[in-house]
């Protein structure tokens, strides 16, 4: 199987749509139109409604609200920044150190054969979300692929939301 595919379900339609359910954008007033990470960000509802897994005050990690894989998580910088390039000194290595946490997290939680670490900068290389950067980072499992084209756009999930959100907040080294 082809890169390409391995990366077909992190294109536009499927990103876009992560984190919408999760909290509705606002877009009030400012004459543009909202980012749903920083309206997760803002938003007042606990950890567990928002799927927030991480956060300091450089980077946070969120699941994805509609997983490729359970335990599809989201890491990126806390300020709006839409190029990778923009992110200063401290937030480029915060966010990178998150990454190898959550990369380690998911070990723990999951302990899958494999994990997909990437970014996809810009609406030509599928961002859904290219206003705010940020890296996916994705449990494999041998035969998934086969299994995912089998299927085709049909998402099947062992278990939900909740459960990875509370899976990888224990796994998360403290
Ligand atoms: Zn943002």
């Amino acid at each position: 199987m082809s890169l390409d595919h391995l990366w077909a379900g992190w294109r536009s339609a499927y990103v876009a749509s992560v984190v919408d359910p999760v909290v509705p954008p606002s877009g009030s007033g400012t004459g543009e139109p909202a980012c749903v990470f920083c309206d997760l960000f803002a938003s007042q509802a606990s950890d567990d409604e928002r799927y927030v897994v991480h956060e300091d005050p450089l980077a946070v990690v969120v699941l994805n609200a509609f997983p490729y894989a359970s335990g599809h998580m989201l890491v990126m910088p806390r300020r709006h920044v839409g190029e990778l390039g923009d992110l200063d000194a401290a937030e480029s290595a915060a966010v990178w150190e998150t990454a190898r946490v959550a990369v380690a997290a998911l070990g723990a939680a999951y302990a899958p054969d494999g994990v997909n670490l990437g970014a996809n900068l810009g609406r030509a290389a599928g961002a859904g979300i290219p206003r705010h950067v940020h890296l996916h980072v994705l449990p494999r499992w041998i035969g998934d692929t086969n299994f995912m084209t089998a299927v085709a756009a049909t998402r099947v999930l062992p278990e939900a939301l909740s459960d990875s959100w509370a899976k990888l907040r224990a796994a998360w080294p403290r």
